[in-house]
């Protein structure tokens, strides 16, 4: 057999899952239709991450003052700070092609399908310099990832020009004046963000009736009071009747609490959601089971066909790149016939906006929901002395304890940086720290990180500084 291992997709899923099994010996194929990288390094979490990094600094520069400087002259060049985004992209997926390389795994550049064989579907792929190639290999993973989920009855359908997805909200000529952001997970709220912070006026149009519905309550009202001090405006709880193109830019008719409203804008980003990338992948005729978009799977990835695996957010939820890489290793740590540890460690989510946002584990609702007796903590970063000399003492650590053991149940941050710091407590939770263990640690001062330890203190009614 020509290789032991075809993935499928060269995603944060893929191409990690590629490495892992080369470093066990196994000899290793990966198709990739587009760019290395995938979704993430090339249209996702990598450069909406750079363009966040421009927002931020022009932000910054208008309040200079706080800090004793000033400068005059504030502007931006809105082209280089696209180009800025796309280099850095670029850069990472270069850096996954000379991974490839240095494990000496194959890439196949082109659109696969799978067609019915033994061990394991064989792959037929579709060149793209032309012609095709079939390959066969011993197992194979489907790492195809996802893309923006449209609702053609409602008219949140992007079209490249004036309705925008992710892609084209990442790649415009021009900040929009007005944007309608349609949706507040992540991606709605990380744009909405950005395009802020460079001057546009900015409405979020959100169904449930908060914003970033995913996080803890606490947190999610703590952003949108942010988020307004910021200027963007709200509306919860709005169902959107028809988003449509106008004569001048775009129009959404709304259903908000019974009434009617029409708001008008330049631009609308859809972002309501994902929808894993199933289609012209051979699976029906395999007899693969799809469920709402994702390919079913065991606790091992592997789906209802003998040799087929999948991973990722084609696999469905949580639709995360870690998430993606994490069972990727899981699944070829176990095809290699090691007996990886469950896949049950928590995984971290993050919203890159100003202020930023991560969580861990379960919200206080979840925790109650699940039966749990509750001990929570709070500690806020107006009284944490890094944040104050920083002047970023917006937000808080929240930690969610079950009462009888002292497990850690789940903490949510709101504030600067609180994307570097969830990880402290990400290790705690795969540690299966308790409270003891968590007020024994000794946090360096002066950190914003000490608001953590404050905050596990305060659900014991120790907080040091409060
Ligand atoms: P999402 O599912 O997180 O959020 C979509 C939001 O749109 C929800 O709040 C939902 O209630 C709302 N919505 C759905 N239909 C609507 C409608 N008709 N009108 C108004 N609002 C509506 O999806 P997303 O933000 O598109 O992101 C997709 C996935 O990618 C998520 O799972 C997210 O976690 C992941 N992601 C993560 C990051 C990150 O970690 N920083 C960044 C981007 C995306």
């Amino acid at each position: 057999m020509e290789f032991d291992l075809v993935i499928i997709g060269a995603g944060p899923g893929g191409y990690v899952a590629a490495i892992r099994a080369s470093q066990l010996g196994m000899k290793v194929a990966i198709v990739e239709r587009e760019a290395l990288g995938g979704v993430c390094l090339n249209w996702g979490c990598i450069p909406t991450k750079a363009l966040l990094k421009s927002g931020d600094l022009y932000q910054t520069l208008g309040h200079l003052e706080d800090y004793g400087l000033s400068v005059t002259g504030r502007s931006y060049d809105f082209t280089k700070v696209i180009e800025r985004s796309r280099g850095v992209s670029k850069q990472l997926s270069a850096g996954v092609a000379f991974l490839m390389k240095k494990h000496k795994i194959t890439v196949i550049e082109g659109a696969a399908k799978l067609e019915k064989s033994t061990p394991a579907p064989k792959i037929v792929v579709a060149l793209k310099a032309g012609g095709s190639r079939t390959v066969q290999a011993k197992h194979v993973i489907l790492a195809t990832g996802a893309r923006a989920r449209v609702i053609e009855a409602a008219g949140l359908v992007p079209d490249g020009e004036r309705i925008w997805s992710y892609r084209e909200a990442m790649v415009p000529k021009s900040a929009p004046k007005r944007l309608l952001v349609i949706g507040s997970g992540a991606i709605g709220i990380e744009f909405a963000s950005f395009y802020r912070s460079l001057g546009s006026e900015v409405t979020v149009i959100e169904a449930l009736d908060r914003i970033l519905p995913v996080e803890d309550e606490e947190v999610s009202v703590a952003a949108k009071k942010a988020f307004e001090r910021r200027g963007l405006a709200f509306r919860v709880g709005a169902k959107v009747v028809k988003l449509a193109k106008s004569a001048k830019g775009v129009e959404v008719d709304l259903e908000v609490g019974g009434k009617a409203e029409r708001l008008e804008a330049d631009i609308a980003i859809v972002a309501v959601g994902i929808t894993g990338n199933v289609e012209n992948l051979g699976l029906e005729a395999l007899g693969v089971k799809v469920d709402r978009g994702h390919v079913v799977t065991n606790a091992h990835s592997a789906t209802s066909v003998a040799g087929l695996y999948a991973i990722g957010d084609v696999a469905g939820p949580p639709w995360l790149a870690h998430k993606a890489s994490h069972e990727g290793v899981h699944c070829v740590e176990h095809l290699a016939g090691q007996k990886p540890a469950n896949l049950t460690a928590p995984i971290p989510g993050c919203t890159y906006a100003n202020p930023q946002v991560a969580s861990v584990g379960q919200t206080e609702a979840q925790a109650l929901a699940a039966g749990h007796e509750v001990r929570v903590g709070r500690f806020p970063f107006r009284t944490n002395g890094k944040a104050i000399a920083a002047g970023e003492t917006e937000g808080f650590v929240k930690t969610v304890f079950d009462a009888k053991t002292g497990a850690l149940l789940g903490a949510h941050l709101i504030g600067a940086e609180v994307t570097e710091m969830i990880q402290g407590f990400a290790i705690a939770m795969t540690l299966e720290a308790t409270e003891a263990e968590l007020m024994a640690t000794v946090f360096p001062h002066p950190t914003m990180s000490e608001a953590m330890h404050e905050s596990v203190l305060d659900a014991y009614g120790r907080a040091l500084h409060l």
